[in-house]
């Protein structure tokens, strides 16, 4: 699958070095070098670049795949549009080939002393492996799941879902959180959908942090009330969105009893 792919994308872009970062059911990621245009001097990143690639589907009928591909890959680069218009920290969208189901991207986060991308959650895990049970609870990685919590809030007071909150799909560009991957985002002011967000992302902070999620998932909460500050109507907006999560709780509590 991934060698074919590649020699798609080699004939789509000829001469760009690529490297296969990630293969999911939905998309390929590359990285590359390469900048299409002249690399912007504003970019985080001006030497390194990601790009997502939506392979077409042979079971479907070329006429919908061709339909479904543009209009995700097109809803995916208007997201990350509208979160840099709202100064939500995210890859800025260099260039994007929404016939094609190709976005190019800046690439946001560094190499680990282990090696891995310094996601979320790898980097709760290099502290973790590495250091003290005092150290995986200090005041930095507190601060940065404030940020995180903070990051989600913002999101959530711009009625925006990211519908795949995972610690991987957080990465830390020099400690400071970004999301990325928006393959599953929508739109929605109901404080029902905001709360599955926050659930989807406690859950998985629970099973792959469970030493510590306790910590981490309270210290993500409490960023994600700051964003919304302290005037009457966000507050009340907050309190709905807590109400839901612990809705959210106890429906998956009984479903898991109920296996
Ligand atoms: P996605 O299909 O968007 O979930 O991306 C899959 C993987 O590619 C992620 O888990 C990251 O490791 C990597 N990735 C995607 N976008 C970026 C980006 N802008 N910067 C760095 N890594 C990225």
């Amino acid at each position: 699958m991934t060698d074919r792919v590649v020699q798609l994308v080699e004939d789509i872009l000829p001469g760009i070095p690529l490297q296969v970062v990630s293969q999911g059911a939905e998309a390929v990621v590359f990285r590359t070098g390469v900048h299409p245009y002249t690399a912007h001097p504003s970019l985080t990143n001006p030497n390194q670049f990601i790009i997502k690639y939506r392979p077409s589907k042979k079971y479907r009928h070329p006429k919908i795949d061709a339909s479904i591909t543009k209009s995700r890959t097109a809803g995916e680069v208007k997201f990350m549009h509208r979160l840099a218009k709202a100064g939500i920290n995210a890859p800025n969208v260099v260039s994007a080939d929404f016939k094609r189901g190709l976005i190019w991207m800046e690439h946001l986060g560094e190499v680990l002393p282990s090696g891995e991308v310094s996601s979320f959650k790898n980097h709760l895990w290099s502290v973790e492996r590495t250091r003290s049970p005092d150290e995986c609870v200090s005041e930095d990685i507190q601060r940065i799941c404030e940020q995180v919590g903070q990051l989600i809030g913002q999101l959530h007071h711009n009625d925006m879902i990211h519908g795949d909150l995972t610690s991987s799909n957080i990465v830390l560009q020099k400690k400071v959180p970004y999301l990325i991957d928006f393959g599953l985002s929508s739109y929605s002011g109901l404080a029902e959908d905001k709360a599955v967000d926050l659930y989807v992302l406690e859950r998985a902070i629970q099973s792959t942090h469970s030493m510590y999620a306790y910590k981490y998932n309270q210290w993500l909460l409490k960023g994600y009330e700051a964003a919304y500050g302290t005037n009457k109507q966000n507050r009340r907006k907050y309190v709905e969105v807590m109400g839901k999560l612990e809705d959210v709780r106890q429906r998956g509590r009984k479903r898991s009893m109920l296996g």
